[in-house]
Order: C-alpha cells, then structure tokens, then sequence
C-alpha cells in the first residue's frame, strides 16, 4: 500500500504532528494528486477536537477538505485528467450516484446516507479505518469527485474555495441572490468573506454583520455596501425588517432571534456554521409574523462546485490567505479561535517534506 506523509491529530486534546498514513493504490477510475497547498477550515479544527456529538471523530484523524494539487498520475478509465492537470478535492470523495439528490449532483445530500466526506468518514475502500483529508502530501480520489481548476486562479488563494466558496455560493445560489435582493453575510472569517464577495458578484445588496468595529473598512474593502456590528443595538435595528437572505457563518452558538428579526416578509435565515453546542431555540411568533423562514445548507454538489471555481475564475475572485507551513498548524487553530486570521490559513505542502 503506497504511503504518504500527513499531519494528524492523535486525540482530541493533543497537537497534531508529523506520521505517515496509508493511501491506496490507484484504480483505474481514480486520479492521484500531489498536494500542493490545503485551506484550514473551521470544521477541520472542530472534527480534531472531536466537537460534533453527532460525528465522532477517530483517531489518528488527518483533517483538510481544500484541497488544490497537480494530477501525479491518472487510472485507465479516467478521461477528465491527466498527469500534470490542476486539479482539486473539496469536503466529499464519494457518494451512492444513485438515489435522487445524487441523480441531481447533490451528493452531500445523498438520501442512502452514502455520502463520504473527505475525513473521519468509514473508508468504502478499508485502506484505512477512516477517510484521511489533505494535510498529507497525496491523495487518491474517483475521479467524479475531482475538481478542474482553471489555471488563471493561484492554486494557493483557490484552495479555500473548495469548502469556504461553495459553501457560500449555494445558499446564495439556492436563495437567489442577485440584484434587486438584500443579503446579510453574519461573521467575517473564512467561510464569511468568501459570502461577501460572491454576494456582491452575483449583484446583490450585500451587508456584512461583524462583531468587532475595526473590520468595517475590511468587509467594504471585501464587497460589502454596508457593515453592521452586531454587538450594536441601534445599527441591528435599523436594518429590520429589511432583508431578503440572511446567511450565518458563526461557529459558536448564539441568540438567532436578532437575525430573524431583520428579514423581511418571507426572508430566509440560512445557518451554514455548524458550532458545537445547538442555537437556543428562537421564538415562534418571530417566524410565523412575517412567514419567515429558518434554513440550513451543506457545501454544495460536485456540478455546482465546478460551476462555482469558474464563475470565480471568471470573475477574478479566491480567498484571501495566510499561507503558513504545516508546522504552524497548532498555532493556526488557536489563532482561528481568537479571530486572528485575515481570512483563510492555507497550508503550503511543501512543508511537509
Ligand atoms: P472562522 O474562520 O472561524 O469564522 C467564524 C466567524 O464567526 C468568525 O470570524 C467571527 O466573525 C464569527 N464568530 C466567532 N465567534 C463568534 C461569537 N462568539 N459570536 C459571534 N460571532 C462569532 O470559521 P469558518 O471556517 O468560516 O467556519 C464557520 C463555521 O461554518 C464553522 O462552524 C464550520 O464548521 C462551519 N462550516 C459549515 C459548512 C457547511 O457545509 N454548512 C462548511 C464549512 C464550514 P466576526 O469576528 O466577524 O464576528
Ligand atoms: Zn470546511
């Protein structure tokens, strides 16, 4: 079995550090890619930490889900890549391909419950116990799950596009954001920016509700009209009422009824942050008296994945990083819990060797 290097949590309260992991061989339907550069998400910290009661994490866990690489070799049967592409891996490696959301390349969706995350999801292959993610130097995907990426994006600010970027780009999508529409983005870290500026792209009025005063001039700079600080009564007031799509990225639980109470009539509150511990409930009459609705959102498909990195590429956007060798990890992560990143660690692989 081929070997690669990696950084892994061993537990969940110890620092991640250098081993080496198992990857399988290459099939005749998979593409092997040397990873070049890996996005740090918020989730990658809250599965090493075994956070998520409803998905435990098991250990060694080997985190990262934007991933960006060159195509090191490609199986008999692949006809999308060849050796030497750019190519990318986002939060899912395999789906069912049958049932009716993955008939509609909606595969984090997939209703036989097949869909396998990119780590700490059983492996379909049992090379190894779990999936292991892209804090490695390679890594062996089917090919339906590999991404094209267009060789005007620096592969390094485009790696965060693969989780951060479409798990915005759906909702907005889904919710139609657009000119004419008003769009809340709620937190500015990783997820956040990339909400702002694929909002402001896609034409809508976009607002960006921020915690700290001093990343007002940061969120105008990133595409918002306007930034409220949501820690300000009288600015969260002024806008109520006045919102068509709301979209949270906040990592913590918190008091949703603020948000709610800025929709308008039929306005949609989407939670795409997946904090720990769950919302308090929010209150009934806050729903029912506008026909508002509360939401959820993961990732988004493979098709609309693609869709995304060229509307990007096209458009000249990726994420703004922090590109720090593998060693720094630790450090990353406490950074991430004290709002210390502008926007997006990303890993240079090369690190590792
Ligand atoms: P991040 O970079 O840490 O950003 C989270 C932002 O939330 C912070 O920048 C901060 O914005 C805000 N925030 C943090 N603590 C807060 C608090 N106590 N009160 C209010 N706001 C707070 O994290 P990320 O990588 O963007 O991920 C965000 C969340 O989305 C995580 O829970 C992650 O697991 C989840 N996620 C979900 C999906 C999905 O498919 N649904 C995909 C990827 C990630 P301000 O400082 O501007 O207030
Ligand atoms: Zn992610």
């Amino acid at each position: 079995m081929p070997s690669a290097r990696a950084f892994v949590a061993p537990s969940a309260s110890e620092p991640l550090s250098a081993s080496t992991i198992e990857r399988r061989a290459t099939g005749p339907n998979d593409v092997e890619i040397e990873i070049l550069f890996c996005g740090v998400c918020h989730s990658d910290l809250h599965t090493a930490r075994d956070e998520w009661e409803v998905w435990p994490t098991v250990y060694p866990c080997v985190p990262g889900h934007e991933i960006v690489g060159r195509v090191r070799k490609a199986g008999g049967n692949v006809r999308s890549f060849k050796e030497g592409d750019l190519a990318a891996v986002g939060c899912m490696v395999d789906s069912c391909g049958t049932c009716p959301s993955c008939s509609e390349s909606l595969e984090q969706y997939c209703e036989t419950g097949s869909t396998v995350f990119t780590y700490n999801s059983p492996d379909p292959h049992e090379t190894t116990p779990v999936t292991y993610g892209g804090y490695s130097e390679s890594i062996v995907v089917d090919e339906r799950f590999v991404l094209r990426v267009p060789e005007n994006l620096d592969p390094a600010a485009a790696a965060p596009l693969l989780c951060a970027g479409i798990t915005l780009y759906s909702p907005l999508r889904h919710w139609q954001a657009g000119p004419g529409k008003k769009v809340g983005i709620v937190g500015l870290g990783g997820l956040g920016h990339m909400g702002v500026k694929l909002s402001h792209a896609l034409g809508a009025e976009t607002v960006l509700f921020t915690r700290s005063a001093t990343k007002a001039e940061e969120g105008k700079r990133l595409g918002a009209d306007a930034v409220v600080v949501s820690k300000n009564d009288d600015e969260m007031q002024a806008q109520a009422g006045s919102f068509d799509l709301i979209v949270s990225t906040v990592a913590v639980s918190h008091n949703l009824d603020p948000y709610i109470s800025l929709l308008k009539r039929d306005g949609t509150l989407v939670l795409v942050g997946a904090p720990e511990h769950p919302h308090p409930s929010p209150t009934v009459f806050n729903l029912i008296l506008g026909r508002r609705s509360l939401a959820g959102s993961a990732i988004g498909g493979i098709a609309e994945t693609q869709e995304m990195l060229d509307f990007c590429a096209e458009r000249g956007i990726a994420s703004d990083i922090e590109l720090i060798p593998v060693q720094k990890i630790n450090d990353a992560y406490s950074r991430l819990l004290q709002g210390d990143v502008k926007y997006r660690f990303v890993i240079d692989m090369k690190s590792l060797q």
